[in-house]
């Protein structure tokens, strides 16, 4: 079966085409025009969402030596993201099928997030995670725990009450003027610093799910006190404040993770979204593998941000289960896995 995946649930533009669980293409055009606010612009997204949509599922057809007439499905990301921007992909994935008479498969956002982890490409080395795993998903809307049974079944342990991992780390970015999105930023800057230079408030949140919002106050406010003293205070430490967040936010994620471990008695530990991309992050969970002998999965950095080939990998696997859509399913904004 050969699958096109479209995703276009924020500010990337993304085609793939998966070929019997094999990734031959994946074309990502990323929007650079939301630089310059600090932030996605919704309708700026929708906009170059229908500028990009038809040059990159040319693309991705092109590269991936594949015509239309042979694909099997078209796979689209039907929630959650932006409501424009999702629209895009949505009716270009229902016209598309029709026109070719080909079945259609709607894919929810954050289980290709998952699934990612299940891409396998020609010349890559891919070690899978045993059902069940745990992966932890950390993404610039999501941050959750969550429990895979199999490729159909997941279940959320925990999650975040209020900001995302990775929303967190872009809020106190700008507030550092460090540019959009801050993630990569950030982990750049955190590598030449000391993550113990500065300490910020975390959390105490029963049960397995996480918060974010204190941390992001209590940056704010500390960095308000500092400049006080010393107005160039960002110029002068911004390793070392980078290094301390990025550092205060790892240790908020792996303390739940390691509790969920615990409890469920799992050592299969995958780690997934756009903030998987995070160096720190994935140093911790090497940490975490050698003194706690946990299998850990990180994705290929390509398969962390958002991108088509985990959509078409995702809906790979609901062809094989004939699990097809109707041509009038809307999009959403707000689903949950
Ligand atoms: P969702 O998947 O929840 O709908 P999204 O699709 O916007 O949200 P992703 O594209 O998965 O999110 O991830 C984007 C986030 O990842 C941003 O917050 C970005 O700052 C963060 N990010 C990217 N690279 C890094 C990095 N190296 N370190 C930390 N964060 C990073
Ligand atoms: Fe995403």
């Amino acid at each position: 079966a050969i699958i096109l995946g479209i995703e276009s649930s924020c500010d990337d533009t993304s085609a793939a085409v998966i070929k019997d669980g094999y990734l031959l293409s994946n074309v990502v055009s990323s929007q650079a025009v939301h630089e310059a606010y600090g932030g996605v612009v919704p309708e700026l997204a929708s906009r170059a969402h229908q500028q990009n949509i038809v040059p990159v599922v040319h693309e991705a057809l092109k590269r991936a030596g594949v015509t239309k007439e042979e694909l099997s499905a078209v796979a689209f990301t039907r929630g959650p993201g932006l409501m424009g921007s999702l629209l895009v992909g949505v009716s270009f994935a229902k016209g598309f099928a029709r026109s070719l008479g080909i079945p259609l498969i709607d894919v929810n956002h954050l289980t290709g997030h998952v699934l990612a982890h299940f891409i396998k490409a020609e010349g890559e080395e891919n070690i899978q995670p045993k059902f069940p795993f745990l992966c932890l998903l950390v993404s610039g809307g999501n941050s959750q725990i969550i429990l895979v049974k199999a490729y159909n079944d997941m279940e959320i342990l925990g999650q975040t009450i209020d900001d995302a991992a990775g929303e967190a780390i872009d809020k106190c970015s700008k507030v550092m003027g460090l540019g959009y999105p801050g993630g990569p930023i950030i982990d750049k800057l955190a590598r030449q610093g000391n993550p113990k230079a500065y300490t910020f408030s975390k959390p105490h949140i029963p049960g397995l799910d996480y918060s974010f919002s204190g941390l992001k106050t209590s940056f704010l406010y500390s960095l308000r006190d500092w400049l006080k003293d010393d107005p160039d205070f960002i110029e002068h430490h911004k390793v070392d404040l980078a290094a301390s967040l990025e550092a205060t936010v790892v240790d908020i994620l792996m303390d739940k993770l390691r509790k969920a471990a615990k409890e469920y008695k799992i050592k299969e530990v995958a780690v997934a979204g756009g903030v998987s991309a995070n160096n720190g992050l994935r140093n911790s969970f090497r940490e975490h593998a050698e003194k706690y002998g946990w299998n850990i999965f990180i994705p290929k950095f390509s398969y962390t941000t958002d991108n088509a080939a985990m959509i078409a990998i995702t809906g790979y696997f609901k062809y094989l289960d004939k699990d097809f859509c109707s041509i009038d399913l809307p999009a959403y904004s707000r689903v949950t896995l």
